[in-house]
């Protein structure tokens, strides 16, 4: 026998079943982002590594063990996107979006990290991913948080909290570096193998860590926000004060860094206790110094990028139904002429009732049987032609989910008749999208 072939670790089939929780985020998604003006923009799945590299840093654990590269044949190094934002300001910048112009844009699309799978943690995963370019102000900063509360509340999603921090400019970033370094040298002995390799590169990362072991020497350590700039500390206190009057609440959390390098000023992150250790669903930042860092004029931005994988996990957690589509209308075709005609009769009624569902039957089979399908599709009415029914061009309109009397109604008729019974309420009606 042939090998059987297998989906790549990590890799997920996102099959029909589960697509309606996915559909229900997008379309989210996609209203809430209209309703603020930020627009859909797409860009490759694969770029340059050095745009990576560039862009998230060296010292992070994305481009020091995560990221999926190759060289293609041309011989050009090539990485998989392990995030959007990169991408994202490479092309901005390339098509001159950002000469004396702002954007707010969105994207969605896969990732790949090469990380140890686990629950809510893939190799392909997918983000929801906001950015706004050309704005220095807090408001902005506010305004996109408002949008990811705003789906949590469309979504029905409620139990996730909101931490944000500063990280202030480069230069107060620099400082407080100098003084994380002399901290943590002198408790070198307390340090795991992972913070000791981050002292010498990027010693704010330390403050990630997420062993318990480090908790101490952690906690410990001087804060960021003590010594920020005093152009930082106002954006900070203004924006708290936005979140506030929008009625976000929202934890300051001094240790709160973000992996990648490129963040200036406000970080932020969503979290959770319904997924366990991966907690955290949405995070972002201020990145003032990206778009000049890869080639562009100096440009503000800001954005955030959600793992639809744990939202998906959170609306399942939560009892939350997708509710799939059904179709409202199921064909019941017995014998030649009945499928002749009804194939035709199906089409006519796709014509009348767009976007309602019209599913023939397909390969024949007992009246019982096909019966049992119309059934279990969820439709709200089967038509029934049989050879009789065939030759008086009628069909039996049986309702699925009501008591009513079985009628006969003539072709011509359905696509106005089954219009206006599935438009109303009552005995014949709705369908009650089951
Ligand atoms: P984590 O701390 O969980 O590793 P991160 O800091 O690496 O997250 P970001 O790079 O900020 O995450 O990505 C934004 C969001 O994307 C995260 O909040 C998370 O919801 C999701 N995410 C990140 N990595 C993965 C992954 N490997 N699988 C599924 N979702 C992910
Ligand atoms: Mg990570």
């Amino acid at each position: 026998m042939e090998h059987k072939h297998q989906a790549i670790r990590g890799m997920n089939d996102l099959l029909a079943d589960e697509l309606p929780y996915w559909q229900r985020i997008e379309a989210a998604a996609r209203e809430l982002f209209a309703d603020y003006g930020y627009r859909e923009m797409r860009v490759p799945l694969v770029e340059h590594a050095e745009l990576f590299r560039r862009s998230i840093g060296e010292h992070t654990d994305i481009v020091e063990k995560e990221m999926y590269s190759f060289d293609d044949r041309g011989g050009d190094r090539l990485s998989l996107r392990p995030e959007a934002t990169a991408g994202l300001v490479r092309a901005a910048i390339e098509h001159g979006l950002l000469h004396n112009q702002r954007q707010r844009l969105w994207t969605t699309g896969a990732m790949f990290r090469h990380e140890r799978p686990q629950q809510g943690r893939y190799r392909q995963f997918h983000q929801l991913d906001c950015e706004a370019f050309g704005y220095p102000g807090p408001d902005i900063d506010a305004e996109v948080i408002q949008i990811s509360a705003r789906l949590w509340r469309k979504l029905g999603l409620s139990g996730i909290r909101l931490s944000v921090n500063s990280l202030g400019t480069p230069e107060s970033r620099l400082r407080y570096r100098a003084m994380l370094v002399d901290y943590f040298s002198a408790r070198r002995d307390e340090l795991d193998a992972d913070s000791h390799r981050r002292l010498g590169g990027n010693p704010l990362r330390i403050l990630d860590s997420k062993n318990p072991a480090m908790r101490e020497v952690v906690e410990g350590a001087p804060r960021l926000l003590d010594h920020l700039d005093d152009a930082s500390r106002a954006h900070f206190d203004r924006f708290l004060e936005l979140l506030a009057a929008s009625g976000i609440d929202a934890e300051v959390d001094p240790r709160l860094v973000r992996g990648l390098d490129y963040y200036t000023r406000t970080v932020f992150e969503w979290r959770t206790r319904a997924l366990g250790a991966q907690d955290a669903v949405c995070s972002g930042g201020r990145y003032d110094g990206l778009v000049e860092l890869l080639g562009g004029e100096p440009t503000p931005a800001i954005g955030w990028a959600l793992g639809i994988e744990r939202v998906v996990a959170l609306l399942k957690a939560a009892g939350i139904a997708a509710g799939g589509t059904v179709p409202a209308v199921y064909l019941v075709l017995s014998g030649e002429r009945a499928e002749v005609a009804g194939l035709a009769l199906a089409e006519r009624l796709r014509d009348a009732l767009p976007g309602r569902g019209v599913l023939a039957n397909m390969e024949g089979g007992s009246f019982k049987a096909q019966l049992k399908r119309a059934d279990k599709s969820g439709a709200t009415v089967a038509l029934i032609v049989g050879d009789d029914e065939a030759a008086k061009g009628v069909a039996a309109v049986k309702w699925l989910r009501a008591e009513a009397p079985q009628e006969a109604w003539p072709w011509e008729e359905l696509p106005r008749r089954l219009a206006a019974a599935l438009d109303g309420d009552g005995a014949t009606g709705k369908n009650d999208g089951r």
